[in-house]
């Protein structure tokens, strides 16, 4: 297992953002957890399979195969062979994604291949339970927190620069909702491991979210 970076906490914080510029300053490789729970509701919702039919869910997850593959600046994700980066990140997955990936059978799917990703490389993974199940012996754990607010005008205008329509009221309705899923939840719940450290980006700009994990990961390193 080489130096592993975890960077955990809710919808809109700009978790991704941050964990793409952070992977690419230190050359680490970056794993998008939430990426693969979203191609199991993708690949579901194609299916038509419920998250309760387990016996569907389980045979389809075992044909699932997911690759992240880089094309310049671009993370692309793929899902059996087909490039979902897109895809994935559309209002219905947005709005669909916890029920899945609240199943035990996703989770029982995904923390291995997760593992596996960082077998052999400098990680950096970002998620909901990257510090605190898939590599709790992490050597920096990063807990990203955001007001509620500020989560919800984010991903509105990410929305918007998509030419989603939508509401910020509604868009606000499901950050909420999935927060409460997500914490509520009972395999691997989003909470900030003990020995995380708390970064707030309420009033924060992404430069200065990126400066400030990077500051603590060389700290780690010296
Ligand atoms: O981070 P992102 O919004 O892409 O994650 C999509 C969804 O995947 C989350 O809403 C959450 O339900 C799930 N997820 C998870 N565990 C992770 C990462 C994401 O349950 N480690």
């Amino acid at each position: 297992m080489g130096f592993v970076v975890a960077i955990d906490g809710p919808a809109g914080t700009g978790k991704g953002t941050v964990t793409k510029i952070i992977a690419e300053d230190l050359g680490l490789v970056y794993i998008d957890t939430g990426a693969m729970y979203r191609c199991v509701a993708l690949e579901a919702m194609r299916k038509n399979i419920e998250p309760e039919n387990s016996r569907e869910m389980l045979e389809m997850l075992d044909n699932m195969q997911i690759d992240f593959k880089k094309n310049g600046e671009i993370q692309e994700v793929w899902l059996n062979g087909e490039n979902v980066t897109t895809q994935i990140r559309t209002r219905e997955i947005d709005v669909t994604v916890d029920r899945y990936s609240a199943l035990k059978c996703a989770r029982d799917k995904m923390t291995p291949l997760q593992r596996k990703m960082g077998e052999n490389s400098n990680v950096v993974g970002e998620g909901r339970d990257v510090g605190t199940v898939v590599f709790p012996d992490a050597d920096v754990k990063i807990y990203l927190d955001c007001s509620l607010e500020e989560r919800a005008n984010r991903r509105y205008k990410q929305y918007l620069e998509k030419g989603i329509e939508t509401t910020y009221e509604a868009v606000l309705e499901n950050i909420k909702q999935r927060y409460k899923a997500e914490t509520e939840r009972e395999i691997a719940p989003l909470r900030q491991a003990e020995d995380a450290i708390l970064v707030d980006s309420t009033k924060m700009t992404i430069e200065e979210v990126v400066a400030e994990i990077e500051r603590v990961i060389k700290e780690k390193i010296k």
